[in-house]
């Protein structure tokens, strides 16, 4: 019987433990798209291009929100829109959508979101023992204690209200820096993409079967947008953008990514439909 050398056996216990843990953590991560609502009708466009170029177009768009779970943990992604009543409101809660799949709202850890705009934040008081994950920008911007300019006082608050358990001691991580890596494996990681908002975050998810995915976040909003790097005129700043745009472009052309613009309802389909998750 052949026996190995203390350093063999080191050897193979560092290829061996290299590749479990590689292969443990590929297998353990999986996405899956929640519905949170969206405008009832298609919409015009015209304001998403501060160049002008497409005055006439109107196009459906939709909310999205995604669970990532990573073994027995959860990070959830944008909350969509309020359950207020409104058109735009989901016809199913996150709660409820969560309950289908026995996830209690305590056992999500992370929350983050890739902007503070209410159509990404509308259920996120839902979950207030979760630490929030939130661009340091995004953050100090709702630090303001007076609207800022065009916004009345009921849009001030009610753009502020679903951050109330954070601002009343709730866990919170303002992210700073070019990137989060959420569990620390690598396999999760918000990716800093300024000039929608001050602190706009899209994430990265890597996964085993499906491969790498890029969700955007609002550093584009639908097909014809990316295709001409289209900005729209309400986003806070035109060069952070730009250079945001030109990084996830070539991030996705990198990593091979599959692209999932949040808002377009031609890039849902590109993930399973809920319970099911993409591996
Ligand atoms: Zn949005």
């Amino acid at each position: 019987m052949p026996t190995r050398s203390p350093r063999t056996r080191a050897l193979a216990a560092l290829v061996l433990g290299c590749c479990a843990a590689v292969s443990a953590r590929a297998a353990d991560v999986a996405l899956a798209r929640l519905d949170c609502g969206g405008p009832p009708a298609p919409v015009s466009v015209a304001s998403f291009s501060d160049t002008m170029e497409h005055p006439e177009l109107t196009l459906q768009l939709v909310y999205s929100c995604y669970l990532v779970r990573h073994g027995g943990r959860y990070l959830l992604w944008d909350t969509g829109n309020a359950m207020d009543g409104s058109p735009s409101a989901p016809k199913a809660s996150l709660i409820e959508q969560l309950a289908r799949i026995g996830v209690d709202p305590a056992a999500v850890e992370f929350v983050g979101v890739s902007h503070h705009h209410a159509d990404h934040t509308g259920q996120l008081a839902s979950f207030p023992k979760a630490t929030l994950l939130i661009g340091q920008g995004d953050w100090e911007a709702l630090q303001a204690t007076r609207a800022p300019a065009g916004m009345s006082a009921g849009g001030f608050a009610a753009w502020r209200a679903p951050f109330a358990p954070w601002f009343a001691g709730g866990r919170v991580e303002t992210l700073s820096r070019d990137r989060r890596d959420v569990f620390g494996d690598g396999s999760v990681q918000m990716i800093s993409l300024p000039g929608h908002t001050p602190g706009h975050h899209g994430l990265l998810v890597r996964l085993a079967k499906t491969g790498n995915v890029l969700l955007t976040g609002d550093v584009t909003h639908f097909h014809e947008n990316y295709r001409s790097d289209g900005i729209p005129t309400w986003n806070t700043s035109r060069a952070d953008s730009l250079a945001s745009l030109d990084r996830f472009r070539r991030l996705a052309a990198n990593l091979g990514a599959t692209v999932i613009i949040q808002h377009d309802p031609r890039d849902v389909a590109k993930l399973p439909v809920f319970p099911d998750f993409a591996r």
